[in-house]
């Protein structure tokens, strides 16, 4: 078993395929060794685990059929035609393959945008989460025929980073053409090593990593998957870099395989820190004594012990979370505006539908979207 990843204790997972391991040079989807990976994903969803596929390929397959030249990378026009082309088939493969398992597949296509917004990240988030309790594996890939060349993240490693961040996943695996980080390039140095364990990213470890995708079908190399890795990390999740160019890669990998693991710090609870460290706070939310000490005890927060609502806030802005005396005790993103959160303050939560005529969710600031300060 590789340190960091025993299945127990990885609830949720997030596994990223690149377009070189999904699509043969002829720009056929490689079924065969894709059967095998969706056999492996098969036996963790019957162990207990939860996956998400971060799934590469609509360029490459689009640029095929298209007959493209440069794989339909030559310019943004002809990569979101062979995107929405390859799109349409690669969903249809994963949910053949997955059916063939018993699984049901959903398809999920995010721009960079949609996961920066805290309001569409929120809404994602959700997504993910009521998929996950369903048994679904949502496939996700950028939806590339929309996303403006400025603002994309062209690569689905930092992608699959971002979607672990937005579903809380426990780690992220990233199958790839290469085994994990070299100290060099190791097509380049005969000497270079493999690192199996990296616990701190930094600048020695940055240096390992040279741009560029070296199948040239993607678009990420070992810079965006360090980049991943830091994004992965920071919000308390572990990620492996692990080869692809095995069949069923995670049974081979778990078996001891070669790979790169970039450890989460869980002491510090990072996947919080950036919401205990936010500068722009809109807004401020009272509690009861009640309230204070169910947060105290890692619960989400519900209307019901809500005092006073203060502040101009939308659905997904961070808000402080005070005690009686002024103090404040947690900061959080708020599951409502703030009118509406001043309409249910005190209410219990079966109250809500009929005070808003709907209700998107029973809590106030869910323990997940929450830090105490
Ligand atoms: N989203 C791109 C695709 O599906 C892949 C991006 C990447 O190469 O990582 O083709």
């Amino acid at each position: 078993m590789q340190p960091g990843f025993p299945p127990s204790q990885i609830r949720r997972l997030v596994i990223k395929i690149g377009s070189a391991l999904l699509v043969d040079p002829a720009g056929q989807v490689r079924e065969a060794w894709l059967r095998t990976l969706v056999a492996d994903i098969a036996a963790r969803k019957a162990a207990g685990q939860q996956i998400i596929v971060v799934s590469s390929g609509a360029v490459a397959l689009g640029a095929r059929r298209l007959k493209l030249p440069k794989g339909g990378r030559g310019s943004l026009e002809d990569a979101q035609a062979a995107a929405a082309t390859g799109q349409i088939a690669l969903s249809q493969c994963w949910a053949g393959l997955l059916a063939e398992q018993g699984i049901i597949a959903a398809q999920i296509l995010v721009t960079l945008d949609d996961l920066e917004h805290r309001r569409r990240y929120l809404n994602a988030s959700a997504t993910l989460d009521r998929l996950m309790a369903l048994g679904v594996v949502p496939v996700v890939n950028e939806n590339d025929s929309v996303a403006t060349a400025e603002i994309r993240f062209g690569d689905n490693d930092r992608l699959a980073a971002r979607i672990g961040q937005a579903a809380r996943a426990d780690a992220t695996v990233l199958l790839s053409d290469v085994d994990g980080l070299y100290t060099a390039n190791p097509h380049a140095d005969a000497n270079a090593m493999l690192i199996p364990t990296i616990e701190r990213i930094d600048a020695r470890i940055m240096a390992m990593a040279d741009g560029g995708s070296a199948s040239g079908m993607g678009s990420g190399g070992m810079t965006s998957k360090i980049e991943a890795a830091r994004i992965a990390t920071g919000a308390g999740a572990h990620l492996a870099i692990i080869s692809g160019k095995v069949d069923a890669p995670l049974t081979h990998w778990e078996r001891g395989g070669p790979g790169s693991i970039f450890l989460a710090a869980p002491a510090k609870r990072a996947r919080k820190g950036w919401l205990a460290g936010r500068l722009t706070v809109r807004g401020r939310i009272t509690v009861d004594a009640g309230a204070e000490r169910a947060l105290g005890r890692g619960n989400s927060l519900l209307p019901a012990g809500v005092a006073r609502v203060e502040g101009l806030f939308a659905r997904g802005d961070v808000i402080d979370i005070v005690a009686a005396d002024g103090r404040v005790i947690a900061r959080g993103l708020s599951e409502y505006d703030s009118d509406d959160a001043a309409k249910i303050a005190g209410r219990r939560s079966e109250d809500i539908a009929a005070l808003l005529g709907t209700m998107p969710r029973s809590v106030l600031v869910h323990r997940d979207h929450m830090a105490m300060v």
